[in-house]
């Protein structure tokens, strides 16, 4: 039982001399591939980028309030947000009492409230409303943004300002936006807690059987708005979705930011440009098969750090990201509904 034969061997000395080829070509080869596609992905990448945004970008948004609430979520109080700390259940308390402001209907497992579980962590949950749109019958867009950060390590507080207050913040106002501008589908939005564990909060709703994939058509994630590198902002997801490119070019007509579809390619298209689609809460509809856009600004020397502060934000930029989020979710809000 499970011997070859000396005549099986003989059949199958051709595959191993191709198997042993393959690893000598390949093993000096990659680096030399991987240059190679890396080089070819910048000039893609520099050939579809805008040299300046658009002159004018709308003003449907209230920059003071966003900026309100970037620096009280990134507060010194918050402590970094680390999920079930007094500081991360305070930010999600703040989302809560601002759904409820804002008459979103809960859609958790117990009113706004999602929990699920997160190992070593007490009390993890993502904060869930709805905005039924005048076509309720169509499947939802997920509006996503994680509210969780790195809390405190050692005696320095991870502020989690740029990462991902901001997109928090933008979320918060772009639902008022629609409290007010009924959109065609229904909105879910979703501030989801543990991401930065591996997206344990956008996985858990489908893990638990809470979201069901048939029931939504489309997500739109929100990471890292605040700051201005370069006027970049960075739209993934479109290489897994080539029809989005059309969407995104003309947002890029009324966005003042460079937007650039990159960082969603494999190793062998990309060489080692990162990609990033399974990097934030995206990549949870990605895995059950959900089209997605990410939204996020390139990483900075302060990601990750304890310097990661509100007061380090771009405000007009942090504007201008928010603006052509809310643009897009516009724009495949009627395009779906057009299908
Ligand atoms: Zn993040």
């Amino acid at each position: 039982m499970g011997r070859f034969s000396k005549n099986q061997l003989k059949r199958f000395w051709p595959l191993g001399l191709i198997a042993l080829l393959v690893l000598l070509v390949w093993w000096p080869g990659k680096p030399i591939y991987l240059h190679v596609a890396t080089e070819r992905e910048a000039a893609r990448i520099a050939a579809i980028t805008p040299a300046q945004g658009a002159a004018v970008t709308p003003e449907r948004l209230s920059l003071e309030r966003m900026m309100d609430d970037l620096h009280w979520l990134a507060h010194e109080d918050r402590a970094g947000r680390f999920p079930g700390t007094e500081g991360g259940l305070a930010a999600r308390q703040f989302i809560v009492d601002r759904f409820s402001e804002l008459g979103l209907a809960p859609a958790g497992s117990d009113g706004y409230l999602h929990a699920f579980e997160h190992p070593g962590v007490e009390d993890a949950a993502n904060v869930l409303g709805t905005i039924v749109g005048s076509k309720p019958e169509l499947p939802k867009i997920v509006i996503t943004a994680h509210y969780d950060h790195l809390g405190v390590r050692g005696d320095r507080i991870f502020y989690g300002s740029d990462d991902n207050a901001s997109g928090t913040s933008a979320l918060l106002e772009i639902a008022r936006y629609f409290t007010e501008n009924q959109p065609t589908h229904t909105l879910l939005f979703a501030a989801v807690d543990s991401e930065e564990h591996g997206l344990l909060g956008a996985r858990a709703l489908f893990r638990t059987g809470h979201l069901n994939p048939a029931d939504i058509a489309f997500n739109v994630n929100m990471d890292m708005l605040s700051r201005d590198t370069d006027g970049l902002l960075f739209a993934v997801g479109t290489y897994h979705n080539p029809w989005l490119v059309g969407l995104v070019r003309s947002v890029q007509r009324e966005s003042g930011a460079r937007i650039v579809m990159a960082h969603d390619r494999p190793w062998w298209r990309a060489g080692r440009t990162d990609d990033w689609t399974l990097s934030s809460d995206h990549g949870a509809f990605h895995e059950v098969g959900i089209p997605f856009i990410y939204f996020g600004v390139a990483d900075h020397p302060d990601y990750h750090t304890p310097r990661d502060t509100s007061d380090r934000a771009d405000p007009e930029f942090f504007r201008i990201t928010a603006e052509t989020s809310l643009s897009f979710i516009k724009l495949i809000d009627r395009v779906l509904a057009e299908k």
